[in-house]
């Protein structure tokens, strides 16, 4: 059975244990016994709060009444339960310090929560019961590396972008790989507060995670698996399609289902010769059949699935260099996309333009617009920081003299030129900090001065030159964000600030910030 347990240290001298993934009596009992095995429960008390449990199969007379000997069996001392069906059936619970809550929310907001401290608590919900909140507001906050993420910033970036456009221009958000790493389900929670026509995701688990997390906003998927029709579906998440093979596998799956009229995104290749169908054939072959004949054709032959929309991606947007380029790519995709409008009556959404393309050709914005990396506060076309989004910031864990004939770090490149004072930090590549920034290629920020990374980056932890700074052991370290354009990182890496924010590995907590 997948299980993933997460240790962390909890306020109050409380340990977490947080098993957020199943909620099934199985996977309550490996919990159990987990925690009854930690060695660190030493005079502490056992704890577990635990959600409504669905889908077991047993009346919740039964279900709870097992719930209950598993806990008298694994030493649980300490019994939350949390949800209407616990509520009810508190009576089955045998455990004699138990309380009840119908929600989350009630149980964060009341004595018992604020009264936890020395215990090793177990936390194990469905999804559902938003205990998230809950892990967030028993962990220790000190010694972390967050990705603090500001949705007013983020909300007057796309304003900022909509400023371009024609009131009745419709959107798309590009919330794939995590948003651009800010986290897509705050972020996509924001935007649909904000009324955008459509949010973007590269596969399907990823528009399951927003479906699951409550968005109702139209969802694209960039790049569908062929194993994943069902599963887009079920969700009601509409693919891009930009192959016959792939169309072809969508219309069977469709009809298998007995699905029709099920929206679809065509997506043309002008030029950047990567995905799509092709918008300027080669001369063809006598009596030879363009792929866009072709694809008229197939799609007006069946009923399982209807193009909404039609569209194609510039190759380089962001730079006059290529504004020749772009013009040929805008007339071949003009055509194309004209050609497959006329063979159906119904209005097909015409788009092309990506964040770059809404500033740099507004009057290419056709029905629609494609907003990715501007939204997260970075203008590619002149890399010119917006509303800064996303900062990541970490703080001080020790710092030591470090006389200059030693060197900092594995395989002793960090080479010092006078006596140094060097702190280390909690954040590696492990962490998305490119390795290739260490050895003082690249700097942090500690108290608004630049201090250069020393020696080689580690997996968790780097070292950085922090003399003649003032600050000590668990002050607070920018490593890109409000004060250092995340752009610098990117420039030093000779890549670009998309690769630097996807970059940001899971185990970063996001922090969302909303005034
Ligand atoms: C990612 C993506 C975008 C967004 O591009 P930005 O440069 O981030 O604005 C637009 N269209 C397609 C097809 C994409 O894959």
């Amino acid at each position: 059975m997948a299980m993933r347990l997460e240790v962390k240290e909890g306020r109050q001298g409380c340990t977490l244990i947080n098993d957020s993934y199943n909620s099934d009596i199985n996977s309550l009992d490996i919990a159990l016994d987990f925690m009854n095995r930690r060695p660190d429960h030493e005079g502490r008390k056992r704890t577990l709060v635990l959600s409504d449990i669905y889908q077991s199969g047993m009346t919740p007379e039964v279900l709870y009444r097992e719930v209950s000997s598993l806990c008298g069996n694994r030493g649980v001392e300490k019994f939350i339960g949390i949800g209407p069906e616990l509520t009810a059936q508190a009576d089955q619970i045998a455990i004699p310090q138990k309380y009840f809550f119908s929600s989350c929310e009630d149980f964060i907001q009341s004595e018992v929560f604020r009264n936890l401290h020395d215990e090793v608590i177990l936390i194990k919900g469905a999804r559902s019961f938003g205990f998230d909140r809950l892990t967030e507001q028993l962990e220790q906050k000190v010694h972390e590396t967050i990705l603090a993420v500001n949705l007013n910033a983020l909300v007057d970036n796309l304003n900022y972008y909509r400023s371009f456009l024609h009131s009745d221009t419709k959107i798309v958000c590009m919330v794939k790989a995590d948003a651009y790493g800010a986290g897509a389900v705050e972020v996509a929670k924001t935007l649909q507060d904000h009324r955008v026509d459509y949010l973007a995701v590269a596969v399907a688990d990823e528009g399951v995670t927003l479906r699951k997390a409550g968005i109702t906003q139209n969802i694209m998927i960039m790049n569908p698996e062929m194993t994943s029709f069902k599963t887009m579906f079920d969700y009601e998440l509409e693919p891009e399609v930009y192959s016959f093979r792939l169309l072809d596998a969508l219309i069977k799956a469709a009809r298998k289902e007995g699905i029709t009229g099920y929206p679809v995104h065509i997506k043309l290749d002008t030029g950047m010769h990567r995905l799509g169908f092709d918008a300027h054939p080669q001369p063809l072959p006598k009596g030879g059949e363009s792929e866009i004949d072709r694809l008229i054709d197939i799609l007006q032959h069946q009923q399982a699935v209807v193009p909404r929309s039609v569209f194609s991606h510039f190759v380089g947007s962001d730079s006059v260099d290529f504004d020749e380029f772009s013009a040929l790519q805008f007339e071949r995709f003009d055509k194309a996309s004209r050609r497959l409008q006329a063979a159906f009556p119904h209005k097909i959404l015409r788009h092309m333009d990506n964040s770059a393309g809404i500033e740099h050709f507004p009057e290419r914005q056709l029905d629609m617009c494609r907003l990715g990396i501007g939204l997260y506060g970075v203008d590619s076309i002149d890399n010119r920081i917006l509303n800064t989004v996303s900062t990541l910031k970490t703080t001080i864990l020790q710092m030591r003299r470090v006389p200059k004939e030693e060197t900092v770090g594995y395989s002793r490149k960090g080479v010092l030129t006078r006596d140094s004072v060097i702190a280390a930090i909690p954040i590696g590549y492990a962490d998305g900090l490119n390795r290739h920034l260490g050895r003082g290629r690249c700097y942090c920020l500690v108290n608004g001065q630049k201090a250069p990374y020393v020696g080689n980056i580690c997996m968790d932890v780097a070292m950085i030159d922090v003399t003649g700074i003032d600050c000590r052991e668990g002050d607070s370290v920018e490593i890109f964000g409000s004060h250092l354009p995340v752009t610098v990182l990117s420039d030093c890496l000779d890549t670009i600030p998309y690769e630097v924010l996807t970059g940001i590995s899971n185990r970063v907590k996001r922090v969302y910030v909303q005034e």
